[in-house]
């Protein structure tokens, strides 16, 4: 009986909590209220800042910081355009370097925005860096517009309770879902093993990432030397950051195919363009060279 209870609790949740990701228009179950994950990820958040050691590298995080602006602006435009305002008021950004020598990087709901600095000591000081870096926290940017994180932490509280004792956690669900969120996000040690992203969940975010990279005005072509550096460096820095954002030739093959779509769909117009348009055409050639044969898009990019 108490199964049968729990059961039917839990599809009547999923049934009103399959929502529709922007941009891609897939179908999602997120069992836990925006409001609600919002408050789990802010405590989340901050007691990963307390223990975390800011960079203190000015020059460094004001990098981090202006990409970050950047791509938080585009994706406040997009959603401005299109028609999600509503989802405007559950941001507030906030854009940090930490001083950590672990690849990693991530966003949490609501906008929190962090870079390790092993992740940029790994993109370097090239001419790309900063197309590279957009594409870095374009990606993570993607997991939270796309709301990857309620997604994860509904997965994990189904997970934790199955459909029997399903009733016992929505009488306590903000404990409930705080849990859930600390194991979606592992940035607690003490909850044990990382919950990965799906392989849909990594390649939505590639996509959306890519989208706000170009809307910001960068060049999308550094998604793909960017995880190949990051496949490259096999060391044991990659490994929290492979372990949540597997690696693989498709993903790479994908964003090659997706690239020259999106820098025509959302790239700048030759009109609007001027300067900023030569000099990125210009870096884009010189990151698709080694990629065999370039060809000329109606934007002016060197696409591969
Ligand atoms: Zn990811």
């Amino acid at each position: 009986m108490k199964k049968r209870i729990g059961t039917a609790l839990a599809m009547g949740l999923m049934l009103t909590a399959c929502s529709t990701v922007s941009m891609t228009g897939r179908k999602q179950l997120n069992l836990i209220s925006e409001s609600e994950i919002l408050t789990a990820s802010l405590t989340e958040y901050q007691s990963y800042m307390k223990s975390a050691k800011l960079s203190t590298d000015a020059q460094a995080t004001a990098i981090v910081k202006n990409v970050a602006a950047r791509i938080a602006g585009a994706a406040e435009a997009y959603l401005r355009a299109s028609g999600q305002q509503a989802d405007l008021q559950n941001y507030a950004w906030e854009f940090n370097l930490t001083q950590d020598k672990e690849l990693n990087a991530f966003c949490m709901p609501g906008g929190k925005i962090v870079v390790y600095s092993g992740m940029l000591n790994l993109i370097g000081n090239g001419a790309d860096r900063d197309d590279e870096l957009a594409a870095v926290i374009g990606h993570e940017v993607g997991h939270a517009i796309a709301k990857h994180g309620n997604e994860r932490a509904s997965q994990q509280m189904l997970a934790n309770v199955g459909g029997s004792v399903l009733g016992a956690v929505v009488a306590n669900k903000s404990q409930a879902t705080q849990s859930a969120v600390a194991v979606a996000y592992g940035l607690g040690a003490q909850y044990g093993a990382l919950l990965p992203f799906s392989r849909k969940q990594e390649l939505e975010a590639d996509y959306i990432g890519i989208v706000l990279a170009t809307l910001a005005g960068y060049d999308a072509n550094a998604a793909v030397t960017l995880w190949q550096k990051m496949a490259a460096a096999s060391s044991s820095n990659t490994a929290e950051f492979m372990s949540t954002h597997p690696s693989s030739t498709t993903r790479i093959e994908q964003l090659m195919k997706d690239i020259p779509k999106v820098k025509q769909t959302y790239g700048p117009r030759p009109q609007t363009t001027k300067a900023a348009t030569t000099s990125k055409s210009t870096k884009a050639a010189t990151t698709t060279k080694s990629k065999g044969k370039t060809t000329t898009s109606k934007n002016g990019y060197k696409i591969g």
